[in-house]
C-alpha cells in the first residue's frame, strides 16, 4: 500500500495561515501598521481604496530593508524580531511570529518598495498569490511602502465574507485610531478614497492627540484616570455617565501600549458603571494599563488581539478603584485647561457614527442668539454642612450669561424651577438650557448617596418599625438572605428569622423610613440570588442594599410639593453622580440652547 500522508507545500500552508492572521482588510492594516512602528517609523501614511478591497497601502519612514531582507520577509517564520525561544518571554515589538507578511502575500497582490538610509537604491518586490513576479532595483525614499491590492482575489470564500465598504472602513478606521492613540508621537495620515480623513501632527502628547481625534468638547466629557494598585497602573480617560454609546467601539484599551482586548477589562469597566448607566450602554474609555511584561501573555492568539493576565484579580482591583475614583472626583476637565471647546475641531459626533449623541451641554462657551435671561436669577441657597461643597454656586458674578464649563460634578451652576408637566416631570431652566428631571429617579439618587455614605462609615441610623412586617421568600432566596443576616444588621436592616422561609423585618435605616419592608427584602434577595458568588463583598452588599432600599423608599404615588422640588434639585446637584438613578435610569435630560437654536433654524 502506498502512503497517503504528504507535507503540504508552503503556498498552501501560507494560505491556511492567512485564514488565522488575515480575516478582513482591518487585520491587514493592523499588521502593516505594527510592522511600520516596529521599524521605528516617525511618520506613517495610510491609503485605503474601496474599503480596503482595492488597496491598503502603508508607507513609513522607518529603517527599511536591504534586497535580501525584502525577499526573506515574505517567507513564513522569517522575522528580525526574535532569534531564540527565550526571546518570547520579553517581547518588546508588535511582531515576532514572522508570519503576517507571508500570509498577506499569499492572498493578495503585494508590492513592497523599501530602502535603507545608507543604500543608494531601493528594492521593489512584486508578489501575487504568494508567487514572486518581479524583483528589481527601484528609486524609493528611506523606509518601506507596502501596497496590498485585490485582497482575497484567490480566496473567493473569504471575499464573499467581506461586508459592505462602509463596514470594512469602520473596522479599518478603528485600527487606525487605536494606533493613533497609542503612538501619539508618530505623525499619521489617513487617506480614504482620495480624501484625507486625518492628518495628525507628530510629537504630540496623549491629551493633544485625543483632542485632535475627539475634539475639545468630547475631551471635556472625559475624566482623567490615574491609579496604581497591586502592581498595575491604570491611566487614561473615561466618560461621565451621561456620555455613553450603544457598543464598545469607543473603548480603547492598551496593555503596555499594545492595543488589546481582554474580556476582563470590558467586564471591569461595565462593573464600575453598573448602577450609573442603563443596561446595554457603554461609556467612552481610553485606558492604558501598564504592568510588568512577565505578567501578561500576548502570545495567546495569532493576531495578538487578546491578551491574558497572570493575575486578573490585581487588574480588576486596579481598574475598579481607578474608575471609581475618576468618576467620583469632581475634577477639572482634563488636559490641564478648562477652556471651553473651540469651534472648528471635529467632535465625537463627526468622528464616529454614534448610535447616540452625547446628552451634552452646549459645545461652545457662548450662547449665540439667545437673549440674556429675562428672569431674576435664583442664587442657590447656602447649603447645610452635610452637603459636599460642590453644591456651592460656581457662578458668583452677576452677569447671567456667564458660562461655567463642566468644572464640577453638579449639572448646573444655577437653576429655576419652571414647573411640573405630566403630573410628574420637573422642568428647569439652567444656564445651559432646558432640563427635564424625573423627580423619582432624582430622589432615588439622593437617597442612595446619603445611605451609601452612612453605610460606608458605619453610621447608619436605624428606626424601629411600629408594626414589624413578616415576609416569606421562595426557598433559594431565603437561603441567600439567611447567609447575610448579620451583615444586614450593620446596614441598618433589622431582620430576624421567623421559622421556615419567613423573616420578620423590625427596623429600617432611618433615612429610608418610607421603604416597604417586603419589596425591599424581595429586591435584596433577588440580587443576592442572581449575583455572582464572589460578589458578596461588604461593598457589594452595601450597594445592593442601597439600590433596593431607594427603590422601595420612593414610590410612584409620592407627590412632591413645590418646596420639596426645589430642595430635591439642590440635593441632586450636590450628588457625586447626579446623572442617573442607582439603577441606571437617567435623572435628567438636557436640551441645550445650541440644540434649541439648531432646531429652530437659528445659526
Ligand atoms: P513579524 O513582524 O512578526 O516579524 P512580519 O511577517 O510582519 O513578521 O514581518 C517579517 C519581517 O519583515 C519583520 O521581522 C521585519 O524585519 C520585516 N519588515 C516587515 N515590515 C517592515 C517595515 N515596514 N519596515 C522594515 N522592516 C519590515
Ligand atoms: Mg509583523
Amino acid at each position: 500500500m502506498s502512503s497517503v500522508i504528504q507535507l503540504l507545500p508552503d503556498l498552501v500552508i501560507n494560505k491556511i495561515a492567512a485564514g488565522e492572521v488575515v480575516d478582513r482588510p482591518a487585520s491587514v492594516l493592523k499588521e502593516l501598521m505594527e510592522n511600520a512602528l516596529d521599524a521605528g517609523a516617525t511618520s506613517i501614511e495610510v491609503t485605503l481604496v474601496d474599503g480596503g478591497r482595492k488597496l491598503i497601502q502603508v508607507a513609513d519612514n522607518g529603517r527599511g530593508m536591504n534586497r535580501d531582507d525584502a525577499l526573506l520577509c515574505l517567507e513564513r517564520h522569517a522575522t528580525s524580531k526574535i532569534r531564540e525561544a527565550e526571546d518570547l518571554d520579553r517581547i518588546g515589538t508588535f511582531g515576532f511570529r514572522g508570519e503576517a507578511l507571508a500570509a498577506i502575500a499569499a492572498v493578495s497582490r503585494l508590492t513592497l518598495v523599501t530602502r535603507q538610509a545608507d543604500a543608494a537604491n531601493g528594492t521593489e518586490v512584486q508578489i501575487s498569490g504568494g508567487k514572486i513576479l518581479e524583483v528589481r532595483e527601484a528609486g524609493s525614499p528611506v523606509g518601506t511602502t507596502m501596497s496590498i491590492r485585490n485582497l482575497f482575489f484567490n480566496v473567493p470564500a473569504r471575499r464573499r465574507f467581506l461586508r459592505s465598504d462602509q463596514t470594512e472602513l469602520a473596522h479599518l478606521r478603528q485600527v487606525f485610531l487605536l494606533y493613533a492613540i497609542a503612538y501619539e508621537s508618530v505623525a499619521l495620515r489617513l487617506v480614504i478614497d482620495e480624501r484625507e480623513a486625518y492628518r495628525l501632527a507628530g510629537g504630540s502628547t496623549v491629551t493633544e492627540r485625543l483632542r485632535e481625534l475627539l475634539g475639545a468638547s468630547a475631551l471635556q466629557a472625559l475624566r482623567p484616570v490615574d491609579h496604581a494598585a497591586e502592581g498595575v497602573r491604570v491611566h487614561g480617560f473615561v466618560s461621565l455617565p451621561h456620555t455613553t454609546r450603544g457598543d464598545r467601539s469607543e473603548q480603547f484599551v492598551f496593555v503596555n501600549r499594545r492595543p488589546a482586548s481582554a474580556p476582563i477589562v470590558g467586564f471591569a469597566i461595565s462593573e464600575a458603571y453598573q448602577q450609573l448607566i442603563p443596561r446595554g450602554r457603554h461609556p467612552v474609555a481610553v485606558l492604558f494599563i501598564e504592568l510588568d511584561p512577565v505578567e501578561v501573555d500576548v502570545n495567546v492568539h495569532p493576531t495578538k488581539k487578546e491578551v491574558r493576565f497572570r493575575n486578573p484579580g490585581a487588574l480588576r482591583t486596579a481598574l475598579a478603584e481607578g474608575l471609581r475614583a475618576a468618576l467620583q472626583a469632581s475634577a477639572q476637565p482634563q488636559g490641564g485647561d478648562a477652556t471651553p471647546a473651540t469651534a472648528g475641531l471635529p467632535n465625537l459626533r463627526q468622528l464616529f457614527s454614534p448610535s447616540e449623541r452625547p446628552m451634552s451641554r452646549p459645545d461652545t462657551g457662548q450662547l449665540e442668539g439667545v437673549p440674556a435671561f429675562p428672569y431674576p436669577r435664583i442664587e442657590p441657597q447656602q447649603v447645610s454642612s452635610t452637603v459636599p461643597s460642590s453644591v456651592v454656586p460656581v457662578a458668583q458674578s452677576d452677569t447671567v450669561e456667564r458660562k461655567v464649563p463642566g468644572t464640577d460634578s453638579s449639572p448646573w451652576a444655577w437653576f429655576r424651577v419652571v414647573g411640573q408637566v405630566g403630573g410628574l416631570y420637573v422642568v428647569l431652566e439652567t444656564e445651559d438650557g432646558l432640563v427635564v428631571m424625573d423627580p423619582q429617579a432624582a430622589h432615588e439618587r439622593v437617597l442612595f448617596e446619603r445611605y451609601m455614605t452612612e453605610a460606608a462609615t458605619g453610621t447608619v441610623a436605624t428606626q424601629g418599625l411600629l408594626i414589624p412586617e413578616t415576609v416569606t421568600l421562595p426557598p433559594p432566596r431565603a437561603r441567600a438572605v439567611r447567609k447575610h443576616l448579620e451583615a444586614f444588621a450593620t446596614l441598618g436592616l433589622g431582620l430576624g428569622e421567623f421559622g421556615g422561609d419567613t423573616f420578620v423585618v423590625d427596623a429600617l435605616p432611618a433615612c429610608l423610613g418610607k421603604a416597604s419592608p417586603s419589596s425591599l427584602l424581595n429586591d435584596l434577595a433577588e440580587s443576592l440570588e442572581t449575583g455572582l458568588p464572589r460578589q458578596t463583598a461588604p461593598g457589594w452588599l452595601r450597594e445592593k442594599m442601597a439600590q433596593a432600599a431607594c427603590r422601595s423608599a420612593v414610590r410612584a404615588k409620592d407627590q412632591l410639593a413645590v418646596a420639596e422640588i426645589d430642595r430635591l434639585v439642590r440635593q441632586l446637584g450636590a450628588c457625586d453622580m447626579p446623572y442617573t438613578c442607582p439603577h441606571g435610569r437617567p435623572t435628567v435630560i438636557f436640551m441645550g440652547y445650541n440644540e434649541l437654536n439648531r432646531k429652530f433654524g437659528r445659526s
